[in-house]
């Protein structure tokens, strides 16, 4: 285990982008070498020798921690984006948000039946945004390993939203 203390280098900015939310801004965290690697180490670590052959980045925060993920587990990365943004032929999932509904999209040829994938996303919080990844993966046809985070909001519940036997967070609020 790496001494270093992550939560140190996650700012709390309160009513950011709304009043009444305490954004988690893991932006000095990514600025800082040492924490940056420690961080994408203690998000991997679970997962080594897993058999994972994919990593799954959900856009945007996503996609900055899940590639370096995809390099410590030695895996290729597959990338979860919001609706219209793929080229090429895609399943997509719609999901409530509070006022309304979003689309998230993959490729339809990213994962394959039976592919063993890990899910990896900047923070989990009411968990709707995974939740909504899981269902795509699971359409595909994915085995879901389990999902990682490198930050949990536990208070909002996000990981029982998942229904995946394996989640992981690195810094827990
Ligand atoms: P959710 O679908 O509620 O789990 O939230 C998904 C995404 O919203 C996360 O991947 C974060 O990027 C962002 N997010 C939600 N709440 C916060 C927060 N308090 N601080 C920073 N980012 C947040």
């Amino acid at each position: 285990m790496s001494s270093i203390d992550l939560r140190s280098f996650i700012r709390d900015v309160p009513d950011h982008p709304k009043e009444g939310i305490l954004f988690r801004d893991l932006t000095p965290l990514l600025e800082d070498p040492q924490a940056l690697r420690a961080a994408v180490e203690a998000v991997a670590e679970p997962f080594r020798n897993q058999g994972i052959e994919q990593v799954v980045g959900i856009e945007s925060r996503g996609f900055i921690v899940g590639a370096p993920v995809a390099l410590a587990l030695g895996t290729g990365l597959v990338i979860i984006r919001k609706a219209g943004k793929l080229p090429h032929e895609v399943v997509r999932e719609e999901y409530a948000l509070e006022y309304g509904t979003d689309v998230i999209e993959m490729h339809a040829d990213s994962v394959g039946p039976g592919h063993k994938v890990l899910l990896v996303d900047d923070l989990i919080a009411t968990g709707g945004t995974a939740a909504a990844a899981v269902k795509l993966l699971t359409k595909a046809g994915a085995e879901i390993v389990g999902a990682a985070f490198l930050i949990e909001l536990a208070d909002l519940g996000g990981r029982k939203a998942l229904g995946l036997d394996r989640v992981h967070s690195v810094i827990t609020y």
